[in-house]
């Protein structure tokens, strides 16, 4: 038995959520499959208090991003970014989006996936595609993930 529902005190039971989604500065991101507590006025609360914060973790996490090549970072004072490829300098906004999915194993849930478009620069030259680095594409998904928690009103107790 898990604890009642704060709101309302009501039962709370186990349900698999329809995908939810997410987006922040062009990265866009959808859950599908997580699985929460419900109670029988809908309010909603993450498996465990720790939960949250886990998945959040594991969206931000550079094996997660592991895939994108990384653009080369040039520039003293004024950054700018070339293509890993050919050396030609990158745009300065995304030109596109590359799909990565994540298999989100977290303890005492069953595995679920993360679905997320990462915008990336595509280069002039030789079109391959980067993103500028895994901490900037960390803090969007951070951003995104954040949203579609608060999409769907789920609460950690
Ligand atoms: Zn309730
Ligand atoms: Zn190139």
């Amino acid at each position: 038995m898990s604890k009642p529902c704060s709101k309302c005190k009501g039962e709370m039971s186990g349900l698999v959520l329809d995908p939810f989604h997410g987006e922040q500065d062009g990265l866009r991101l959808s859950v599908h499959g997580m699985p929460c507590l419900v109670c029988g006025q809908g309010h909603k609360r993450f498996i465990h208090i720790e939960f949250a914060a886990q998945l959040m973790d594991l969206v931000m996490s550079p094996e997660s991003y592991g895939g994108i090549p990384l653009a080369l970072k040039k520039g003293l004072f004024k950054k700018h970014y070339h293509c890993p490829a050919c050396d030609k300098e990158l745009p300065e906004s995304s030109t596109g989006h590359k799909a990565q999915e994540i298999v989100a194993e977290l303890p005492k849930a069953e595995p679920f996936k993360v679905m997320l478009e990462v915008p990336v620069l595509k280069c002039g030259g030789c079109g391959k595609e980067s993103i500028r680095s895994i901490d900037e594409t960390a803090k969007l998904a951070f951003k995104a993930i954040d949203q579609a928690y608060r999409s769907i009103d789920i609460h950690p107790t």
